[in-house]
């Protein structure tokens, strides 16, 4: 095993030149394997990262483990905890551009938003998370009879953090900055096609003081490391954001190993759009909801339900509006929709349009790739006059691409909506106020939009529902997954006590 200096990972590039970060220190992978970071933006290699062993996860957990143990981390008040994640959060608003470029580079995402949304939205949560740290608690409980009880909360122990490809930054903040403040150390697993950003955290969290081992990066392959790192005998807790299928899998073999698991899986999102909506505010969040971040959005909406008399007149515009929406060179500070993040995710978005042409859906716009510097592009796509059992309305296609159905009534619409194994996201377009309550209050969903779209806000818990996923992230409710009860009771009786 090669050690290096806790030197900065950073590049002449700007780009951080991965190595695995393992109590408190940069290191080559066990066998000095390397990996090819792509640029979605030009297909071509950016920079490498070390492709992490089953070794390096053991090496990983075990720092974990030892500062977990030693209570350097957990032993800290909540309050000094909380220090130390508000500089956490200086220090993403410091290196906002390095955070940006990275994401930008890795993932695809267009610079300005890459810079507006992800690291803004990043560093928010551990800003969030750091308030929290100011005034955690426990309870004193009623009791009958002569006891006294009380409720600690403390941390699980060794949490692994396991991240997909489309929101590395956020996704992985949604379960650094609560599993941090409640005293969990951690090993972090980004997806094998986008780990730079989190190199970049590693270095920030150590800037800002989280000791050595508590915070561990390994970057690689999940199919060599996950099975490794979800059923290792010394993690605690899990935490996963994922596709529905891999999630499932690594559920199961995370409760042979009784870890307790929570997972943010796939979406597959209906907007309903009635005909008495704002048409300008409504097509706005229509648009955005499904080409944000290309599509790969769990929570973007590829499903537009529209009342019938407004479906001609929305097709309609989404077709004059979708080719004047800027889209390309995700450096360009003007560009919306950027490429897709792999080739693979191109190769199946294409394939999955090309299914729907060919079993008779209408392309109304798009449908096709671009080809751009290499880059794998995809043309904003509507599809319309598909049955509801079609695959392209049925699975999580997670590209750029928006199916449109009309409905006659409100409870269709609701059916539709909800005729889905998936159960994320959701949204309403009305100005009827008393019809968004009642419409919402039916949707099976862990998130209901009225009047926009991706309202997000590190206060507001998210999750899903079916298919979608257990337990919750974001808002106070996150910390119950970070946190297990530790109930005391004292018998007052007994006159052992003085
Ligand atoms: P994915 O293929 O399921 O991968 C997610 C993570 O799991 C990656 O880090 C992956 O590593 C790792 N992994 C692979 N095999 C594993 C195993 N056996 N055990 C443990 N981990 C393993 O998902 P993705 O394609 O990156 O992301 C897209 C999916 O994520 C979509 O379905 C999307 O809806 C969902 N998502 C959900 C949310 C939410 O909040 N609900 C948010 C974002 C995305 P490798 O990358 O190295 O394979």
């Amino acid at each position: 095993m090669t050690l290096t200096d806790p030197a900065p990972t950073t590049t002449e590039g700007g780009l951080p030149a991965g190595r695995l970060f393992i109590d408190g220190q940069w290191r080559e992978a066990s066998d000095g394997g390397r990996t090819d970071v792509i640029g979605p933006a030009t297909g071509r290699v950016i920079t490498t990262v070390a492709r992490a062993t089953t070794d390096d996860v053991d090496a990983a957990v075990a720092a974990a483990r030892r500062a977990f143990d030693s209570g350097i981390w957990s032993g800290l008040s909540s309050r000094e905890r909380a220090r130390i994640l508000q500089r956490a959060y200086d220090l993403m608003r410091e290196r906002t551009e390095d955070l940006a470029q990275a994401e930008s580079a890795d993932v695809g995402k267009p610079i300005t938003l890459a810079r507006v949304v992800d690291v803004n939205n990043a560093a928010e949560l551990y800003e969030f998370y750091a308030s929290l740290g100011h005034h955690l608690d426990g309870e004193v409980r009623e009791t009958t009879g002569n006891t006294h009880a009380y409720v600690k909360r403390e941390p699980l122990g060794v949490v692994a953090a396991i991240t997909p490809f489309n929101f590395p930054l956020i996704l992985s903040s949604s379960k650094i900055a609560p599993a941090l403040i409640a005293g969990n150390t951690i090993v972090h697993k980004p997806a094998g096609d986008t780990p730079l950003s989190a190199l970049v955290m590693a270095e920030i969290l150590r800037d800002a003081g989280v000791p050595d081992g508590v915070f561990n990066v390994v970057t690689g392959s999940g199919a060599v490391l996950g099975d490794h790192l979800v059923g290792h005998p010394d993690v605690d807790k899990v935490a996963f954001t994922g596709s529905t299928e891999i999630g499932a899998h690594a559920a199961s073999v995370a409760s042979l190993a009784l870890t307790p698991f929570t997972a943010e899986l796939g979406g597959n999102a209906a907007n309903i759009l009635f005909a008495d909506a704002d048409l300008d505010t409504a097509v706005h969040t229509v648009i955005s909801a499904f080409v944000f971040n290309s599509g790969q959005f769990c929570m973007a909406g590829p499903r537009l339900l529209v009342e019938r008399p407004l479906y001609d007149v929305v097709l309609g515009i989404l077709a004059d509006a979708l080719p004047h929406v800027p889209f390309g060179d995700p450096t360009d500070p003007d560009t919306v929709i950027g490429p897709l993040a792999s080739a693979t995710q191109l190769e199946k978005v294409a394939a999955m349009v090309e299914r729907a042409r060919a079993a008779g859906a209408r392309i109304v716009t798009g449908g096709e790739r671009v080809d751009l510097d290499g880059g794998f592009y995809y043309r904003p796509t509507v599809i319309a006059d598909v049955p509801n059992d079609a695959e392209i309305v049925a699975e999580e296609v997670f590209g750029p691409v928006l199916t449109v159905q009309p409905f006659d009534t409100e409870d269709e619409a609701v059916a539709l909506a909800n005729s889905t194994r998936y159960g994320l996201a959701s949204g309403i377009q009305t100005v009827d106020l008393a019809k968004a309550h009642r419409v919402a209050a039916q949707l099976q969903a862990g998130i209901t939009w009225v009047n926009g779209w991706a309202l997000l806000d590190p206060s507001v818990p998210f999750g899903g529902v079916k298919a979608s996923g257990w337990g919750r992230e974001n808002g106070p409710e996150a910390m119950a997954s970070y946190q297990r009860s530790h109930s005391i009771v004292f018998n007052l009786d007994t006159a052992a006590t003085r």
